[in-house]
């Protein structure tokens, strides 16, 4: 049996989000790069993150900071509420200090030439 993609698309990972990590293709929408960065966060894949963070936003993070994000939560379930255009808003379940927390986000992407990049993000608390 094949593992369960991460981002919940119920496909499986080699199948999903893997060849975008693997930079063998482009994913294709912003919710397709919205999943995949998703998954990466459950696997801790911080290069991805930062490839995919536009190139004029990525002063603004720091891998060790991703890095330290991504592990020490508990990543749960990826939930799409909607997409429309260059924008994904979506919920991410994940459990910090065996509390459960919701990541509710309103994601902007940039598409720059062929390539999808995640530009900006506003929260909900
Ligand atoms: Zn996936």
């Amino acid at each position: 049996m094949e593992k369960t993609c991460p981002c919940g698309s119920n496909f499986s990972y080699i199948d999903c989000c893997q060849p975008y990590h693997q930079i063998k293709m482009l994913p294709p929408t912003p919710e397709a790069l919205m999943r995949s960065r998703y998954t990466a966060y459950a696997m801790h894949l911080v290069d991805y993150l930062m490839e995919t963070t536009h190139p004029a936003k990525r002063i603004l993070y720091n891998k060790v900071d991703i890095e330290n994000w991504a592990k020490k939560n508990k990543w749960l379930r990826l939930e799409i509420c909607q997409t429309n255009n260059d924008v994904v808003t979506f919920k991410a379940y994940y459990e910090h200090q065996l509390q459960l927390e919701i990541h509710h986000e309103r994601s902007i992407f940039k598409k720059d030439g062929n390539r999808w990049f995640y530009f900006s993000g506003s929260y909900f608390s």
